[in-house]
């Protein structure tokens, strides 16, 4: 009999990278991303930002630099704001992507997710659809194969939300029952925003009347939480789904000179101190001192990717 096509394992392009960063920091922090893991996830990797910048625009590439028009500050609305355009631009793309490709007889797979059934004619049989959303920050690096990697041993229609808790306990918020005194306490685990974190399309479907148009904002609104908090809730208060600990992704808010150096090509996310805590950052050794590179991003892109322009070059042996 003629044997069943073997899963399609992931591609680069199934996985949308959403970098949150804000006008001032183009120069200082973007470029950095740009020269490094960025240049290896170009086509993946969207940033969301609040001010129109034509230099950033060519360097990150056409339709792949977005100008959400929040405000330039720092306020659970603003960065919520972010978050809201972030997680409909992901879903955006899918039905985008899905309505462009060739016919097939082959059901809708549930985490292209399309509300319009005449469109079923329209899915291929491996949709171009992003399965899989991850945020990062702008002072976060991210190794595009260790993402695929861990990504891989999940299913995108399942419900998987991964990340690094920022706290080692659940937190607990109120919530406020429509317009009535009511309010109830919930309890959830939430992914630390600044680690970076992912999330199934079979699970940011099923958040969409939380998440999706601007509602992401009113939920925000209603338990007066940040934009990373505000995610925990909807996926673990409101869909009982679950946070998978990943201990892979990494923020300045942990001590980052103690990630074991033989450990960091595998690491999903790290990040760095910055000039508040410039003395947070990862124990790399390689071609670059600590003055050449602060945040030891160069050295850890170098040590992937030894063949980048920019790299020492290797000793002859
Ligand atoms: N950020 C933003 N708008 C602001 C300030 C910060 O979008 O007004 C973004 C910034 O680009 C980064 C994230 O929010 O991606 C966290 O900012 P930062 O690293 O400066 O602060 P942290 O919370 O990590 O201390
Ligand atoms: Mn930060």
């Amino acid at each position: 009999p003629p044997s069943r096509p073997a899963a399609p394992s992931l591609r680069p392009d199934d996985v949308f990278i959403a970098v949150k960063t804000t006008r001032k920091n183009h120069g200082p922090r973007l470029r950095l991303l740009l020269h490094t893991w960025i240049s290896q996830a170009r086509r993946q990797t969207f940033i969301f930002t609040d001010g129109d910048d034509p230099e950033l625009e060519l360097q990150g590439g056409s339709g792949r630099v977005i100008n959400t028009n929040c405000s330039a500050v720092r306020t659970r609305q603003a960065l919520c704001c972010k978050m809201s355009v972030e997680y409909d631009k992901f879903i955006e793309s899918g039905r985008k992507y899905a309505a462009l490709t060739r016919p097939t007889e082959s059901p809708e797979p549930s985490w292209v997710g399309t509300s319009c059934p005449a469109c079923q004619a329209l899915m291929p049989r491996t949709s171009l659809a992003h399965r899989w959303f991850c945020h990062v920050d702008d002072d976060n690096y991210v190794n595009p194969r260790s993402l695929l990697h861990l990504l891989s041993s999940f299913s995108p229609s399942q419900d998987v939300y991964l990340g690094r808790p920022s706290l080692d306990h659940p937190i607990e918020a109120n919530e406020r029952v429509q317009g009535g005194r009511t309010v109830t306490t919930v309890k959830f685990w939430f992914a630390t925003g600044g680690a970076g974190f992912c999330l199934s399309r079979g699970l940011a479907l099923k958040m969409s009347p939380w998440a999706s148009l601007g509602s992401f904002m009113s939920t925000a609104e209603q338990v007066r939480l940040p934009d990373d908090c505000t995610v925990g809730y909807i996926v673990e208060g409101l869909l009982g789904a679950r946070l998978l600990h990943s201990p892979l992704f990494h923020s300045h808010l942990e001590n980052l000179q103690r990630l074991p150096p033989d450990t960091l090509l595998q690491q999903v996310t790290l990040s760095y101190g910055g000039p508040e805590n410039p003395h947070n950052v990862v124990n790399v050794a390689g071609g670059f001192s600590v003055q050449q590179d602060p945040t030891r991003f160069k050295s850890v892109h170098c040590l992937l990717y030894p063949d980048t322009d920019w790299c020492p070059r290797q000793k002859q042996g």
